[in-house]
């Protein structure tokens, strides 16, 4: 899923995924929304976000 990189962080969001372009210092993410899957995760260790992007 790739969205618009905005200029403010996700409010009440921490991510540590530096490696995603959307990754700012401070562990923000400068996505303009994100996605977490998938629907049937059932703990902690299956989710994560659909919207990750690699830096190039
Ligand atoms: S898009 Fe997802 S992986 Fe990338 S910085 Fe934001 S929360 Fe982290």
């Amino acid at each position: 899923m790739r969205v618009d990189k905005a200029d403010s962080a996700i409010s009440r969001v921490k991510c540590v995924v530096s490696a995603c372009r959307y990754y700012a210092h401070g562990d923000h993410c400068l996505a303009s929304s994100i996605e977490i899957q998938p629907s049937d995760a059932s703990d902690t260790e299956e989710t994560g976000c659909a919207t990750f992007s690699p830096k190039r």
